[in-house]
């Protein structure tokens, strides 16, 4: 019986594992970790479980007794160093070697790091896995101010949870919006006026020059010479993929682990998914410039729980021999203070944007079509308008933008029976 091996215990090593089993693999699968953990749940790391909302006991992604029923043997604590792909062997830390007849890669990725001096000082975060979050709690316990360097996701949702313990908190970002990348413009003025409301300060279009301190953090001074008094910092300067593996056995790399449709490498015995993984994504609209780039969409990797988990879904599908081609809309979402965001779908280079609801009131929906097609939505607390969307953006509905701007009508009416 065929062997199938997963290196990566996370988000999309655990549900390609469970995918294989539904669509019927009934060989070994062996799934390697390197944290100490069985896989859990990231999004609370900064939300929920960083402002004590939520403790370490709800985290975990499946239970010990679901792996069992479903003949997953988990190894942790444990990395694997080499991929073999003539002898179809993967070499481990702990100098045991795996063969397999299938392998995944779901290696994730990991923090940028601070490019300044006095990066190394104590008291300087990243945020990436549970043990960072716990050193962050830690440290938050008994600091009284932080800055956190970038205004991403990372970036805006421990800016929250501090505020939510009680810290005087200040957001350095690179950009002239927060998450400029993400979303347009008018949810980044909603999120920022959001947080300046509950006290946070932001120092936009600037860049670190160095953090100040001797052994521990003390403060940092920007590009302006400004200096902020800090006692911790914490950096969500984006992420770098982990393809190194993938690289050092001669796979396709080009900024992740190059996949088709049906998620497989340029190893046919390989498949990779999550945020290690570039792959086409139907939604994402092809750039006329980008040769190849066709019907199948434009390469993406998408750092997402949405993305990672259906795309590991297309991977287990693939290895079971009942090859399907991935084509979920994306979505997205992001809880600070009492607002819940939720994104669907690619909005950049929409043509058109129309208003649902009342920005004001903190409650309100952005949608946005090109060619009068509807292509995304950005919701905030209007959960019911999200999941409508996601449906109105899959089936490509070209509606009546005044029907989609009245609030008496509900989106879900606007999908086609
Ligand atoms: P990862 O979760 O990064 O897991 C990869 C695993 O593989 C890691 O455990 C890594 O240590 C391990 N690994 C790597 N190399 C090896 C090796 N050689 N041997 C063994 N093991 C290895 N996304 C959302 O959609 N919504 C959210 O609200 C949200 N909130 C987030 C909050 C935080 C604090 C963070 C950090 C991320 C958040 N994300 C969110 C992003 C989301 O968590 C990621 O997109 C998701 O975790 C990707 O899953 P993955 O399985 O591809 O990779
Ligand atoms: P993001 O890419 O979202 O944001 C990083 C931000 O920091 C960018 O705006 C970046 O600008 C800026 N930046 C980079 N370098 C500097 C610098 N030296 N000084 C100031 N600003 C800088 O990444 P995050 O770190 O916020 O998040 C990490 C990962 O976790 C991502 O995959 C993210 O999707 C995921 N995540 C998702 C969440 C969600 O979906 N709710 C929540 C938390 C994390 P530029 O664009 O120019 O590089």
């Amino acid at each position: 019986m065929a062997d199938l091996v997963i290196i990566g215990a996370s988000y999309a090593g655990t549900q390609l594992a469970l995918a294989a089993r539904a669509n019927g693999f009934q060989g070994s699968i062996t799934m390697i970790g390197d944290e100490p953990h069985a896989p859990y749940q990231r999004p609370p790391l900064s939300k929920g479980f960083l402002s004590d909302a939520v403790d370490a006991s709800s985290l975990p992604l499946q239970s010990p007794e679901r792996f069992r029923e479903e003949r997953i043997t988990l190894r942790t604590g444990v990395s694997a160093r080499r991929i073999d792909r003539q002898a179809r062997t993967v070499s481990l830390s702990d100098g045991a070697q795996l063969r397999y007849d299938h392998l995944a890669l779901t290696t994730g990725a990991r923090c940028r790091r601070l490019p300044c001096e006095g990066a190394e000082l104590r008291h300087v975060y990243y945020l990436r896995d549970l043990a960072d979050a716990c050193d962050i709690k830690a440290r938050a316990r008994e600091a009284s101010k932080a800055v956190v360097v970038g205004g991403g996701f990372i970036g805006l949702e421990v800016a929250a949870s501090l505020r939510t313990l009680g810290l005087d908190v200040t957001v350095v970002e690179l950009q002239e919006r927060l998450l400029q990348r993400a979303v347009p413009a008018l949810i980044s003025t909603f999120l920022q006026a959001a947080h300046q409301q509950q006290g946070v300060r932001f120092r936009l279009e600037t860049r670190i020059r160095r953090l100040l301190g001797d052994e521990v953090v003390t403060g940092v001074e920007l590009e302006t010479g400004e200096i902020i008094a800090a006692d911790m910092v914490i950096a969500g300067l984006g992420v770098v993929p982990n393809v190194e593996l993938a690289e050092d056995c001669g796979l396709a790399v080009d900024n992740g682990i190059v996949v088709d449709r049906f998620a497989r490498t340029s190893d046919p015995a390989i498949v990779a998914a999550g945020d290690c993984a570039s792959y086409p994504n139907p939604w994402m609209p092809a750039q006329a410039h980008e040769a190849g780039a066709g019907d199948a969409g434009r390469c993406v990797r998408i750092e997402s729980i949405q993305s990672a988990n259906d795309l590991a879904r297309v991977a287990g599908a693939t290895i079971a021999d009942r090859p399907a081609p991935y084509e979920a809309v994306p979505w997205f979402w992001s809880d600070q203070y009492g607002y819940k965001l939720q994104m669907a779908g690619f909005s950049a280079g929409h043509d058109e944007a129309v208003m649902r609801g009342d920005m004001a009131a903190g409650r309100f929906t952005s949608v946005y079509l090109k060619h009068g097609i509807v292509v995304g939505a950005d919701s905030v607390n209007r959960p019911q308008d999200h999941m409508a969307a996601r449906r109105l953006i899959a089936a490509r509905v070209r509606p009546d933008p005044d029907a989609l701007a009245d609030e008496s009508v509900a989106l879900k009416t606007l999908i086609p029976a």
